[in-house]
């Protein structure tokens, strides 16, 4: 068994990693750690779950002198979300070392403030290709003292159709620069980009993740017209506080999540038609708990880090195999017991056979009959999410939010989940049978000395 101790780490990286709770490196952190510390480029076949944030993160900050004002690391990431978690990770990361500033550059917000930001230094980017790509034309950012460059969830990034976009910031950068690709596929197009943009690259690949061995997977046939009953009789069997709930089109996504919730579920669609405003307050709604199923789109979904989601629902089977794997493996996270099933209708059983041919096994099929005659119970959501319309921007702090409600209003502490603060609006789970209470005056007093709009989210 590996430890962090033989990796070759500083002692302060070593302690902060301590303390982060991080007892033993992953497999991927094991072998890519050491091979981006000793400078090597790394090519890395990883899913979220594997840990590979880390694997690119500790070396990342190992390897920044923060007396040097540039942007020593640039991360490229598909999405704002997985931007924003690797922002989130790369600041745990960093307390190893001080003074170490990283900026996250994404698309969907105003460039203004970003700009004032960069000029005030910073040693990591994080960012969406897009975005990047905008202040590098517009000259307020530069990169000319790059040292790593890392492409997060690179075949997710080809799929959206980055490439050109990846290839021109990538051309933009010290050819001297260190290059990791990380990357949950191997198709052909990455290997492309790997012989074109890194110098022989250390290549790793881990086991495909051992928490599998933990999942209890099952398939059921359906019809069609069964696919809305099936999905709510596996949530009252198994009464999830969260689930993921995958279908292949934004139209099933939306169709699937109101039939849900018009039987009692609290359901919400995810997927790429949603504007910001609507998708963070999903993502929140969900993280808090507030909303117990998520309908989402493959492509939605990617990214989304959630921790020990007790149930996967593949409302219909997956594109291919390997799309299925990374689906499926939202479940049952670094040991935990996880659950996946999959329903399928007639039409597509190939694709269970191509599941079973990849595999080398046959899957097991549950009784349909059965799952069907399922009592309805819809799951009880313990919390309800208020929104404020109040942010980051008007000066609000989640301490002012909580504040107000168990100051005056008299609402426990303990009722109040958690405080989600964006530029313009501020999110706050509150235990369910307190929600009306919360609510009422809220809206009836103030939040720092302001009175501010308050409705359920
Ligand atoms: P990732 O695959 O980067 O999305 O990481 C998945 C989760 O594992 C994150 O919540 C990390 O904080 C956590 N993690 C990463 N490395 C370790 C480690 N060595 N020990 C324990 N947890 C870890």
């Amino acid at each position: 068994m590996s430890s962090f101790k033989t990796l070759g780490l500083s002692q302060a990286m070593q302690a902060n990693l301590e303390q982060l709770g991080y007892q033993q490196p992953t497999p991927v952190q094991a072998e890519a750690v050491p091979l981006a510390l000793a400078g090597r480029d790394v090519i890395a076949m990883a899913q979220t779950g594997s840990g590979k944030t880390a694997a690119f993160g500790i070396p990342i900050v190992e390897s920044i002198n923060p007396q040097r004002f540039k942007v020593q690391s640039l991360v490229l990431c598909p999405t704002r979300e997985l931007a924003d978690q690797v922002t989130k990770a790369l600041r745990e990361l960093a307390r190893a070392k001080e003074n170490v500033k990283v900026l996250t550059l994404c698309g969907g917000v105003p460039i203004g403030p970003q700009i004032g930001s960069l000029a005030h230094g910073a040693h990591i980017v994080v960012g969406t290709p897009g975005r990047v790509d905008d202040h590098l034309r517009k000259g307020t950012l530069t990169l000319d003292g790059l040292q790593m460059l890392v492409l997060d969830e690179a075949d997710r990034m080809l799929d959206m159709g980055f490439e050109e976009v990846v290839t021109g910031i990538l051309s933009q950068t010290p050819a001297r620069r260190q290059t990791l690709l990380f990357s949950a596929t191997w198709p052909p197009a990455i290997r492309q980009l790997s012989e074109r943009f890194q110098n022989q690259a250390g290549d790793v690949r881990v086991e495909a993740q051992a928490a599998t061995t933990t999942i209890d997977e099952s398939f059921y046939e359906v019809q069609p017209e069964q696919r809305v009953t099936a999905v709510a009789a596996l949530l009252s069997r198994f009464q999830p506080v969260s689930s993921l709930v995958f279908c292949t089109t934004k139209r099933d996504c939306d169709e699937l999540a109101a039939e849900l919730s018009s039987l009692g579920f609290s359901a919400l669609a995810l997927h790429g038609d949603l504007d910001q405003r609507e998708r963070d307050s999903a993502l929140v709604r969900f993280a808090n708990q507030s909303c117990t199923v998520l309908v989402a789109t493959d492509v939605a979904a990617r990214g989304l880090d959630i921790k020990g989601l007790p149930l996967v629902i593949n409302a219909e089977p997956a594109r291919d195999p390997e799309v299925h794997t990374h689906r499926v493996g939202r479940t049952g996270r670094a040991g935990e017991q996880g659950r996946a099933v999959t329903l399928c209708t007639p039409r597509h059983g190939h694709k269970i056979s191509r599941l079973e041919a990849q595999r080398g096994e046959v899957v097991t099929w549950g009784d349909t009959d059965k799952l069907l005659a399922e009592r309805l119970q819809p799951v009880v959501c313990a919390m309800k999410t208020l929104c404020l319309a109040g942010g980051r921007k008007d000066k609000v702090r989640p301490g002012d939010v909580m504040g107000a409600l168990t100051g005056e209003a008299g609402i426990p502490g303990a009722a109040v989940g958690k405080i989600d603060l964006f530029d313009f609006q501020c999110f706050v789970a509150v235990e369910s049978e307190w929600a009306a209470l919360a609510l009422s005056r809220l809206e009836k007093g103030k939040v720092k000395g302001r009175k501010f709009r308050v409705r359920y989210a």
